[in-house]
């Protein structure tokens, strides 16, 4: 038989590590240093500059260098400064070094976390971090982990499990008989829930229609006096961080009525699930324990890279059961496959960067950074709030909403404040106001920064 040899795969097997590594390390280098001097959102220049990728795919393979350097060029200048000191946008963590570094040890050794057998390093490191943040959150001894892109996926493969598991109790075998003619199921939601939840119920099949909403308070927070009657065919989804006010709803108090009850709780943990680890800010997670379920993302408050995000199920076999790919497969043996915790089967080996972040900080770290970014909040808000501006929230975590005066002259103000390239700020609307969201997620922020970005609005608000 004649042997085929691509002379392209040729050249590419004979890449020069050496020189293009070294490219990549000092693009990181000056990437890293050089954060806090750009312009936060990119400028309009740059952005138009983005159509140097416009362009067809060539027959001829592009040189390793090329690549690079077009996505140095052109592409890390049409970046927004995320990783840097001002950014404030939606609910973004910053990337600590020690997490950074873990990612990228793991994207070398690009290994496929299905299997124990695909990556015995990944199913151990699956198996550590699963006990270390169990034993973090105080959750019961036992509550299973699966490790995901981020919070809408781990909802998805909760609020599965939660279905699946109340539709079992009522003799009814979801992996057998499917969902049409099911017995029903109700689900309750507070009106302050994130789209993400209506993301997931419409795929596991609750239209919104079906969904009970709960009216919430002033802050975002669940109505535990207008909550329907719950049972054992009921779903309930809290939250620990509303992603405007970020407000916790009442754990304790829900929990312990749908304990009662038999319902299954899930809770929508993305950011404010971490105040669980410090003392003092655990007030507002009292009886989070308390759950059936829960999902949190490591790229927000814990300052792991994207997308990292876990479900955590204190019922193991009933996420095992609902994420099983064959028959009623339970996972025997004491070796961990990570595929049957979560929705995917390959997947790159993100757990990795979880547990360097968590090394790189210690149990301790963690508490420290959640209150850092807590009072940083309530620091930037009271800034504000002497500068004449409006706080619409209570700063319970590190959420802060700003008016100023009306809608228009809001909305004008953010969008200012986005093109000073000073700082980068989203908007968003709360109880029927268009607002100023500010989020303190990023280890990087410091009261410096916050000092600079205060005097930006105080500036800004002049060109109105
Ligand atoms: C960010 C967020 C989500 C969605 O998380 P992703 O990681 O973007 O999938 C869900 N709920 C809340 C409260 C959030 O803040």
């Amino acid at each position: 038989m004649e042997k085929y040899i691509s002379p392209i795969l040729e050249n590419i097997r004979n890449a020069n590590y050496e020189a293009e590594l070294l490219l990549i390390s000092n693009h990181a280098l000056d990437y890293i240093k050089g954060i806090d001097k750009r312009s936060v959102y990119p400028e309009r220049k740059d952005i138009e500059a983005l159509s140097n990728f416009d362009k067809k795919l060539a027959k001829e393979p592009a040189l390793n260098k090329e690549i690079i350097n077009l996505l140095v060029d052109y592409g890390s200048k049409g970046t927004v400064a995320q990783t840097g000191s001002r950014y404030f946008g939606f609910v973004t963590g910053g990337l600590l070094p020690s997490a950074l570094y873990g990612r990228l040890i793991a994207d070398i050794w690009d290994q496929n976390s299905a299997m124990y057998i695909s990556s015995p390093t990944v199913a151990k490191i699956e198996e550590v971090c699963e006990k270390w943040l169990v034993e973090l959150f105080s959750f019961p001894q036992d509550t299973a982990a699966g490790f995901v892109s981020g919070s809408a996926s781990a909802m998805l493969c909760a609020l599965t499990t939660g279905r699946n598991f109340l539709l079992n109790r009522l003799g009814w075998d979801v992996n057998k008989k499917g969902l049409f003619g099911a017995p029903d199921i109700k689900v309750v939601v507070g009106e302050g829930a994130h789209s993400t939840v209506w993301k997931a119920l419409s795929i596991i099949g609750f239209g919104s229609d079906l969904v009970i909403k709960v009216p919430m308070d002033s802050e975002g927070r669940i109505r535990v006096d207008l909550m329907p009657k719950l049972d054992s065919r009921t779903m309930i989804i809290l939250q620990a961080g509303n992603v405007n006010t970020g407000a916790f709803d009442c754990f304790e108090k829900v929990c312990s009525i749908a304990k009662e009850a038999g319902a299954w709780v899930h809770i929508d943990g993305a950011f404010g699930l971490w105040a669980q680890v410090n003392p003092e800010m655990a007030k507002l997670t009292k009886g989070i324990e308390l759950a059936d379920s829960w999902n949190f993302d490591a790229h927000k408050t814990l300052n792991a890279p994207y997308d990292s995000g876990v479900v955590m199920c204190k019922d193991r076999s009933a996420l095992l059961n609902a994420m099983q790919m064959s028959g009623d497969y339970i996972v025997a043996g004491a070796n961990r496959d990570g595929m049957f915790y979560t929705h995917e089967m390959s997947r790159r080996a993100r757990v990795i960067d979880i547990w360097a972040a968590l090394m790189g900080l210690g149990s301790l770290g963690v508490a420290e950074m959640v209150q850092e970014l807590h009072i940083k909040a309530r620091y930037f808000a009271e800034g504000l709030s002497a500068e004449g501006f409006e706080i619409l929230n209570e700063v319970v975590f590190n959420q802060v909403l700003v008016y100023y005066k009306e809608d228009k002259l809001t909305l004008e103000l953010m969008k200012q404040l986005q093109s000073s390239g000073v700082m980068w700020v989203g908007g968003s609307t709360w109880q029927g106001k268009r607002v100023i969201r500010i989020s303190v997620s990023s280890y990087r922020i410091t009261y410096n920064d916050i000092d600079i970005c205060i005097k930006e609005f105080v500036k800004q608000v002049v060109n109105l």
